[in-house]
Formats: C-alpha cells, structure tokens, sequence
C-alpha cells in the first residue's frame, strides 16, 4: 500500500507526539485533528479499546477520505478488576484530567500491598484506508506494556498514569524514562511497530 499522508485521529498533543516520534524516518507525512479545528471531537463511547480506535478512524476517514489512524489506549489495574480500562481519560469525572485521575487510583489501591498493585498500558491502533485494489481497508493492531502501581508519583516526563507506573526491567516509573527509551518499550511503540511492520516496512 502507498501511505504518503495519515491523519492521526486524535488531538491530544502527548498522543500526537509520541505517535509522529516513533513514526519518524518513515516517508509519510502526518496531519492530527490539531490541524482541523472544523473537526468536532469523536465521542469515546465503546466498551473495548478497539471498538473506540475504530470508530475515531473510521469517523476521520470519513470526512476526510485521508487514510487515517487512532489511537485508543488506556491503564488496567487487576486489584480493580481492570479499572480504570476504557474510562482511564476520564476516571474521576473529569475528562483529561490527569492529576484527578491519578489520585483517584492512588486511593482506591490504599490498602493494597505491593505485590498486588500489578498493571499494564494497552494501546489500539486502528487504520482505516484503502488498499492496494482501491478497496475499502481496515485493520487493528495492538499493544500492551506490563507494570506496577507506586504509591506516590515519581518522574516528570510522559502524561497521564505515567508518574506511578513502574517498570521492572528499568526500575524507573514511564515518567522517570527518556521519552526515547519509553518509545522504544510503551504499548504505543509495540502497537505501532505492528503496524510499521505491515504497512511501511
Ligand atoms: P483515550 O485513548 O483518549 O481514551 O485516553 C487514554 C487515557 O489513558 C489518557 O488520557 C491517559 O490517562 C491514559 N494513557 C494512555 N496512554 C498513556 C501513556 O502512554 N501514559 C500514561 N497514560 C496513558
């Protein structure tokens, strides 16, 4: 397939940047609905990550008919039964707000020991384009990066859940990580490696 322009299906500035960083040295250019203030944003209403990827892509190819990719990703934490999953933007009620967020998880795993505060990052990437045929194209890829929940912040790159994620293999937090490192080894990376793999390689 001949990918020469994407448009990233999400506005988010910490989203558009790691995605454009790990995309980098490939020859394709990348637009984000930054660029397209007409755009009104895509209600996240699906009850899995692929389902709301799919529909941010698809929406945006849409309206564009401009290959286009989303991103849906999101922290799952086993002591609480996956939350906050699919609702992590909005966890505490407000949306995108990630120091609200992060202190609503803080204190629901309270009382939870350590060895109990096991989690992980999963990333949806879904394209949606046309194929080599002219014909209609959808695919998904996704990722997943493994963890523990700390007690109290650590690290100031990244966004989101990244202060109190901690990562075994580095024994640092994802915002103690060069943003380099964290986009070698993050659930974005290995989603979008996949989708390196199939589409630009
Ligand atoms: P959505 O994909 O726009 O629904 O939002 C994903 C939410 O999950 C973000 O607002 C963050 O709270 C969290 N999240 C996703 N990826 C990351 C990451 O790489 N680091 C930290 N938090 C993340």
């Amino acid at each position: 397939m001949i990918l020469d322009k994407i448009i990233l299906a999400t506005a988010n500035p910490n989203k558009v940047k790691e995605i454009k960083d790990i995309l980098d040295g490939h020859d394709v250019m990348l637009h984000s609905l930054a660029d397209l203030p007409h755009f009104s944003p895509i209600e996240e209403d699906g009850a899995t990550f692929e389902e709301n990827a799919l529909k941010k892509a698809r929406e945006v190819y849409q309206k564009t008919k401009t290959p286009a990719l989303a991103d849906d990703s999101g922290l799952e934490i086993d002591a609480l039964d996956g939350r906050p999953g699919v609702l992590s933007a909005r966890y505490s009620g407000k949306e995108h707000d990630d120091e609200a967020n992060l202190r609503k998880v803080l204190d629901e795993l309270k009382s939870v020991p350590f060895d109990k505060r096991t989690a992980r990052f999963h990333c949806v990437i879904a394209f949606v384009g046309i194929d080599v045929a002219g014909q209609y194209f959808e695919e998904t890829f996704h990722g997943a990066c493994e963890g523990w929940i700390i007690e109290e912040k650590r690290g100031t790159n990244g966004f989101g859940y990244d202060p109190i994620f901690w990562i075994l293999e580095h024994d640092k937090t994802m915002a103690e990580l060069e943003p380099a490192v964290k986009n070698q080894i993050s659930h974005r990376a290995v989603a979008l490696k996949k989708f390196k793999e199939f589409f630009l390689a």
